[in-house]
C-alpha cells in the first residue's frame, strides 16, 4: 500500500513537471464583470490565472442584480476588471459588500479596461441616470469591437503585471499570440463586410457603433428613444417610416432585448430581426472572444446579402 502511495506521488510529480500549469492556489484570481474581459484575460494570463465573470453573455449588463454569490467571488480575488464608462457601476456596489481592499477603486487591483479608448456618442448635453440614460459618459459598448482589442488587452497585461511583475513578458507574449490570431480573423472579417459598406442598420440598443464604424457599416436609427428608454410607439412609428423610405432590411438585436417587439416592428418594415451576440456568450457558439465576433460578422453578412 505504502510502496503503491510512494508510485503515486512520483507519478504526480513526474506529471507535474512536465505540464507547465500553474498549481491553482499559485494562480491569479481575477474576477470581470463581462464575459468579453474573461475571454481576453483568458487569452493574456493563460494558465497563470483563474478568471470569472460576474454577469453572463446572456445578461443585460447595464444592470446586474448584486447577489451574495457575486461577493463571494470578490471577496477572494486578486484583481477586479472592470469595462468603465458606467456601464458596470453595480460593480462597485459588490465590491463595497466584499470587503476585499485589493480591488477598492484606487487600488492596483482595480483596472478598468477603457482607459486609452476614444469613447464614441459622448452625449453634448449633460445627461445621466436619473433621466434613465444608461450611457451618460458615452458608448460603453467597445469590448467587442477587434480594433480596439489591443487597447483592451494592453490595460489587462498592466493589471496582471502590478500584480505579478514577473510574470510581465509571458502575459505580453500571449498577448502578442493571441493579437495575431486575432489579425488574421480580422482580415476575414474585413472581406466579409467589405462588399456591404455603406449599408444602414437599425439597432435595438445603441450597442454596435463600435463595430459597425470600424467596418464601415451605418447606424440609422435606433428602436430605443434614448439608450435604456424603451420604445415608444411614436417613436417606432417613426423607425418604420425610416426604414421603409431607406430601404434598411436589418435590425440588430441583443439577446436581453424585447426580441418579438424587435420582429414585428421589422416585419412591418420589410426587414429582419437578426439576433447578435452582444457579449462572449450571448449565442450559441459565441463562446470565445473571436468565435463571437465570427458569429456576428457572419450572421450581419448573411443578413444584408
Ligand atoms: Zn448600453
Amino acid at each position: 500500500m505504502r510502496h503503491a502511495f510512494v508510485i503515486l506521488v512520483t507519478a504526480l510529480a513526474v506529471i507535474g513537471s512536465l505540464v507547465p500549469a500553474a498549481p491553482a492556489a499559485d494562480r491569479i484570481r481575477v474576477v470581470t464583470t463581462i464575459p468579453d474581459l474573461k475571454a481576453l484575460t483568458d487569452e493574456v494570463g493563460g494558465d497563470l490565472v483563474e478568471v470569472e465573470s460576474l454577469a453572463r453573455g446572456t445578461q443585460n449588463a447595464h444592470e446586474l442584480e448584486i447577489r451574495p454569490s457575486l461577493m463571494l467571488k470578490l471577496r477572494r480575488a486578486d484583481l477586479l476588471i472592470e469595462n468603465g464608462l458606467e456601464l458596470d457601476s453595480w460593480a462597485e456596489v459588490a465590491v463595497q459588500g466584499a470587503n476585499n481592499p485589493k480591488i477598492v477603486r484606487g487600488a492596483p487591483g482595480r483596472v478598468d479596461a477603457s482607459r486609452g479608448i476614444q469613447v464614441l456618442d459622448v452625449p453634448a448635453t449633460r445627461v445621466d441616470r436619473s433621466m434613465g440614460d444608461v450611457h451618460p459618459h458615452g458608448n460603453p459598448h467597445y469590448s467587442l469591437d477587434p480594433g480596439l482589442a489591443p487597447i483592451i488587452t494592453e490595460n489587462i497585461v498592466d493589471g496582471l503585471a502590478r500584480f505579478a511583475p514577473e510574470r510581465r513578458q509571458v502575459f505580453e507574449k500571449n498577448r502578442q499570440a493571441f493579437l495575431a490570431r486575432l489579425d488574421e480573423a480580422m482580415a476575414r472579417w474585413s472581406r466579409a463586410l467589405e462588399p456591404l459598406k455603406g449599408a444602414k442598420v437599425v439597432v435595438y440598443h445603441p450597442q454596435w457603433i463600435y463595430v459597425l464604424n470600424r467596418f464601415g457599416l451605418i447606424q440609422a436609427a435606433t428602436l430605443e428613444d434614448r439608450p435604456g428608454i424603451p420604445a415608444s410607439p411614436a417613436h417606432l412609428t417613426r423607425v418604420i417610416r425610416q426604414m421603409k423610405e431607406e430601404r434598411i432590411r436589418v435590425i440588430i438585436v441583443e439577446p436581453w432585448n424585447d426580441v418579438k417587439l424587435a420582429t414585428r416592428v421589422a416585419e412591418e418594415a420589410g426587414a429582419k430581426a437578426v439576433v447578435l451576440a452582444s457579449m462572449v456568450g450571448g449565442v450559441k457558439g459565441a463562446d470565445s472572444y473571436i468565435g463571437a465576433i465570427d458569429h456576428n460578422v457572419n450572421a450581419l453578412a448573411q443578413a444584408l446579402r
